[in-house]
């Protein structure tokens, strides 16, 4: 017994009963890992669909191009299935995404275009706007358009719904799931809620995003963007994959507390997750008065921890951005206590708070030392970032712009 080819693998993902941090839960809290994909991630589902679709319905020939704007995910997932169908594959991605996933991206044989983060989703720079001119300009090319296309949220309705609803046998209650394209949501929310509509459907998402506004007012507000860090999550347009009507609640989480909670799964459940999976967890966390005894709670966790271990898995990225507070938090038994010559009780504090932490004994984890090992890593990004704002220039070049 073997399979065809990987994307045959797709799919089928392990429910696990995340006992250990919801032991003081009234209820059963299980998470869907979607890491278990043969690409890492639940994009694995729609970059299938989506391009097998495409041909069916002709718009995809032989030999042809597949563009696509995207945080990472989709791209390997498209990258994964181009392979195997023989299409070629043009990527469009934000600078904030991790140099990890870019270059697992360019390992699958994609072309990476990077576009700038902190841009208007209608400027002409934007990941959206260069996917949409690549495409035009691309003889033989399809745009995806994981946002608008309805076979996004077609896979999870086809897919997801039933595996989760048939693993729960039929019993789950609450459905907990980042909102990104809105895909995974809605499409697994609305076969959940056709078999049974009394289950409860939380969408989390990021402080910085519009969709908890558009939930909540109907309207579209520019204003409530701001830059946030989780990667995935959130979104800075409204997508025609979100299907509001299928969704209860919306719940948002900051950055840190889904860095946390994502180090937290990794310790505790053993389960190594995307950025994103520490926010459906973090969600969980702030509903949990809410569920009672009986209750089965599935939370989706779209990918895999291993494309961010430059970011939350990364000590001194987490501390440079303010989320471990004290030296303990990071690694409370591997190293001496510091002492200190003034208080019995030193305090680390982050270094964003530009704060000196009291006179302290020579330490290792010092704030000069620390400073020391921050502007070194700094330098290194830049130099990394830098190198890909020339790579893309060089990529628009060589598309003719
Ligand atoms: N988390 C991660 C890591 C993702 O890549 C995505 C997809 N953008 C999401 C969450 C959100 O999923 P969806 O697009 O289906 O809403």
């Amino acid at each position: 017994m073997y399979q065809q080819n990987v994307l045959e693998t797709i799919g089928h993902t392990p429910l696990i009963h995340l006992s250990r941090m919801t032991a003081d839960f009234p209820c059963t809290v299980l998470g869907k890992v979607e890491a278990f994909n043969p690409g890492h991630s639940a994009k694995d589902r729609i970059a299938l669909h989506m391009i097998s679709e495409a041909e069916r319905k002709g718009k995809l020939k032989p030999g042809g191009v597949i563009v696509e704007a995207t945080s990472g995910n989709t791209g390997f997932s498209i990258a994964m299935v181009s392979a195997i169908k023989g299409y070629s594959c043009i990527l469009t991605l934000t600078s904030k995404v991790s140099a990890e996933k870019i270059a697992l991206l360019e390992s699958m044989g994609a072309k990476v275009v990077i576009c700038p983060a902190e841009v208007e989703p209608g400027d002409p720079r934007s990941y959206y706007s260069q996917a949409e001119s690549i495409a035009r300009e691309t003889p033989n090319s399809f745009y995806l358009a994981q946002n608008f296309n309805l076979d996004n949220s077609g896979a999870h309705y086809a897919s997801t719904g039933p595996e989760i609803w048939e693993q729960t046998e039929g019993k789950i209650t609450h459905y907990v799931c980042c909102a990104g394209t809105g895909g995974t949501l809605s499409g697994t929310a609305r076969y959940l809620k056709e078999q049974n509509p009394a289950i409860q459907v939380i969408a989390v998402d990021a402080f910085g995003s519009v969709l908890t506004h558009y939930f909540q007012t109907g309207e579209y507000d520019k204003n409530q963007i701001k830059p946030y860090k989780v990667e995935g999550l959130g979104k800075n347009i409204i997508p025609d994959n979100l299907h509001i009507d299928y969704v209860d609640e919306f719940v948002q989480v900051t950055d840190k507390e889904s860095a946390l909670r994502v180090r937290e799964l990794a310790k505790k459940e053993g389960l190594m997750l995307g950025y994103s999976s520490g926010s459906a967890m973090q969600a969980i966390m702030q509903l949990k008065d809410r569920f009672k005894p009986g209750d089965i709670v599935v939370a989706l966790f779209p990918d895999h921890g291993a494309r961010y271990l430059g970011k939350v898995f990364n000590d001194d990225w987490m501390r440079a951005q303010g989320f471990l507070q004290t030296e303990l938090e990071t690694k409370p038994q591997e190293h001496p206590q510091p002492v200190a010559k003034a208080s019995p009780a030193p305090v680390y504090v982050a270094l964003d708070q530009k704060e000196t932490p009291g006179e302290l004994a020579p330490y290792p984890y010092s704030y000069e030392a620390m400073k020391k090992r921050y502007k070194t890593y700094y330098r290194t990004y830049r130099i990394k970032y830098k190198k890909y704002i020339r790579q893309t220039r060089d990529s628009w070049k060589i598309l003719g712009e």
